[in-house]
């Protein structure tokens, strides 16, 4: 029912000078609609908190939060019922002094409470819609309950009006709906983008990129006036302005993290002049350059540094010395001790771990224990990754950061081995090395125990052991990043193959077709063995040409299918290694080991 019918020519005149706002004061056509008019006041005038936009289309505004308005003769539909019983009150009121159609339906853009407390204030037999997002942040909120929560994409119709509710992926929130009356050309959307202004401080609703890709889904569709939840309204065009600003923001800060520096130096230096005139430049402009950081920046610093095509250097972790025959640790240091005496007490895995973790300038922690099977190996293994954690390895300012990933080697790639990569994965390691890969199928099956079964693999999503934990994530998040780079570009694991059979280097071209590589090695010591014969004097002599042919097979494959080459490197030939094309390398623990990094860190200007 329509109080009373006028022309609003005046209050267009007004409107639309409010809604040029700052940047489109040159645009006659802003806020052009028909002259004649549904709903006013009952002396002609809209209510002082209502803008009109476009025929049947109003914000509401109250302590800065707007609302947006359809009112038509039959019905109206409203956003946002304010953040508290006052303010949503006077909203109904000035509902009430535009028209007696019924508020058939009220929206909550996204679940934030400054938007949406007052719901109350609204007739009972109201219809309360959100995205279906909303409902666990909703959950034991005071807001009034939602009675249906809606898909990504829904039409309602508003006495024959119809609006649009679209939800365009990720934004300030998960549930951040637009809000789109196409018949009007108008729409809105709440906090996720304004006029020349910042997103509000870190940004921590959503990676800064997907927010990105839902304001893409905003400018795609057919509209001319953009009505944000807070400030002037706008044009479509400031859509890309946000866009735009995003992007340079993203790109500032990732050539920084690319140059080494850390946030708050970034924070320090980094100026956008071009956005120095938008709202909350001098407030929230460096939360903003925190809370890309927070998702450009690496959980696992391996595959920051491949990404960036940087060299990486690490060591094996240390082990306790193994006594008896065979254990390196076993022969190292022990020479010519008195048999008699009683072995020294074993460091605990607590001493080796807080070791490991004091040594700064490797890249990841390397441990070949469970080759030859879990049973073993894995108890040691699990108590140094237990202390591993307790030692600090996981940093969590701004975002989380493995100091020392673990990289650990599966067992032989025989059948029924995905549940031991599984065991190795829930343990928290962030790479696992397949050894002596003989074909592309066995790689190809492998490779998916290391993908959840979500994501195309094998591994179970709902059985992540303390891996969450270990890297100081929740289950939620752990599932997001524990996929496998660069098959996924934003994965978290890695996996590394090696080829050290005959089987293996004749069909290397083969498997370093696999996708979902990371290190290619060739595995040297194995292959010294393969291509060493015993003299007449019962000596093992190497076949020099045949080894080094064998290493070079590998790393020709490597630079065909552009994947980074991996070898276990010495002090005497690291350099010639790196000029070859190798950029990965373990060495030993210890001080040959820990001088050879320091070669490599400094030829490759790290
Ligand atoms: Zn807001």
């Amino acid at each position: 029912m329509i109080k009373q019918t006028i022309v609003v020519l005046a209050s267009l005149a007004v409107a639309g000078g409010a809604l040029v706002g700052c940047n489109s004061a040159a645009d006659p056509e802003a806020g052009a609609a028909p002259a004649a008019e549904a709903a006013t006041g009952a002396s002609g005038e809209l209510p002082s908190e209502v803008e009109r936009l476009a025929e049947n289309v109003y914000l509401f505004t109250n302590s800065s939060h707007r609302s947006l308005l359809v009112v038509t003769d039959e019905a109206v539909l409203a956003t946002d019922p304010q953040g508290s019983q006052a303010n949503a009150e006077r909203f109904v009121e000035a509902i009430r002094e535009m028209t007696d159609a019924p508020i058939g339906h009220v929206v909550y853009s996204h679940h934030h409470g400054d938007h949406i407390l007052g719901g109350a204030a609204f007739p009972a037999d109201t219809e309360f819609i959100a995205h279906r997002n909303a409902e666990p942040h909703l959950a034991g909120s005071e807001a009034r309950p939602v009675d249906r929560y809606v898909g990504d994409n829904e039409t309602i119709d508003v006495g024959g009006l119809q609006v649009r509710l679209i939800y365009p992926g990720p934004s300030e929130t998960d549930n951040s709906l637009i809000i789109l009356v196409p018949e009007r050309r108008v729409a809105f959307m709440v906090d996720a983008v304004a006029v020349r202004t910042l997103p509000w401080r870190t940004m921590d609703g959503a990676d800064p990129r997907d927010w990105i890709a839902a304001l893409e889904r905003l400018d795609e569709l057919d509209f001319d006036i953009l009505a944000p939840g807070h400030g002037p309204t706008g044009r479509k065009s400031d859509v890309r302005e946000n866009i735009d600003y995003l992007q340079a923001l993203i790109a500032a800060v990732q050539e920084r993290i690319d140059r080494g520096q850390t946030l708050e130096e970034i924070q320090n230096t980094l100026e956008l002049p071009e956005y120095a005139d938008w709202v909350r430049y001098d407030e929230h402009f460096k939360e903003n350059i925190q809370g890309v950081y927070r998702e450009l920046g690496r959980l696992n610093p391996v595959i920051d540094l491949l990404a960036q095509g940087k060299p990486v250097f690490g060591v094996y972790a240390p082990r306790p010395p193994r006594r008896g025959r065979g254990g390196r640790g076993g022969r190292d240091g022990r020479v010519g001790q008195d048999p008699a005496a009683p072995p020294a007490p074993a460091p605990s895995a607590s001493d080796l771990a807080t070791e490991a973790i004091g040594y700064e300038a490797t890249d990841f922690l390397f441990d070949g224990s469970m080759e030859g099977g879990l049973e073993r190996a894995l108890p040691a293994f699990s108590a140094f990754a237990a202390a591993w954690e307790e030692a600090g390895a996981v940093t969590s300012d701004p975002s989380p950061r493995l100091s020392h990933p673990l990289i650990v080697k599966s067992p032989e790639l025989a059948p029924g081995v995905g549940a031991d990569i599984q065991l190795q994965l829930n343990l928290g390691v962030s790479g696992i090395m397949f050894p002596k890969v003989e074909s592309a199928a066995q790689l190809t099956e492998a490779l998916a125990a290391m993908r959840f079964r979500s994501n195309g693999g094998t591994r179970p999503d709902d059985e992540l052991g303390a891996a969450p934990v270990r890297w100081g994530l929740s289950e939620e998040e752990y599932r997001e990043k524990a996929d496998l780079w660069p098959l996924n570009p934003e994965g978290e694991l890695i996996n590394w193959t090696i080829i050290e059979s005959h089987e293996g280097l004749a069909k290397v071209r083969e498997i370093a077709a696999v996708p979902g590589i990371g290190v290619l090695w060739p595995g040297a010591g194995t292959l010294r063995g393969l291509f060493s014969t015993t003299d007449a004097d019962g000596q093992r002599v190497l076949d020099q040409e045949a080894w080094e042919a064998a290493i070079q097979q590998v790393l020709a494959a490597c630079l065909e299918f552009d994947i980074a080459c991996g070898f276990p490197a010495r002090a005497d030939d690291i350099e010639m290694r790196m000029q070859q094309g190798f950029t990965v390398f373990v060495m030993s623990w210890g001080d040959a080991g820990f001088r050879t990094v320091e070669i490599g860190r400094q030829l490759g200007n790290r």
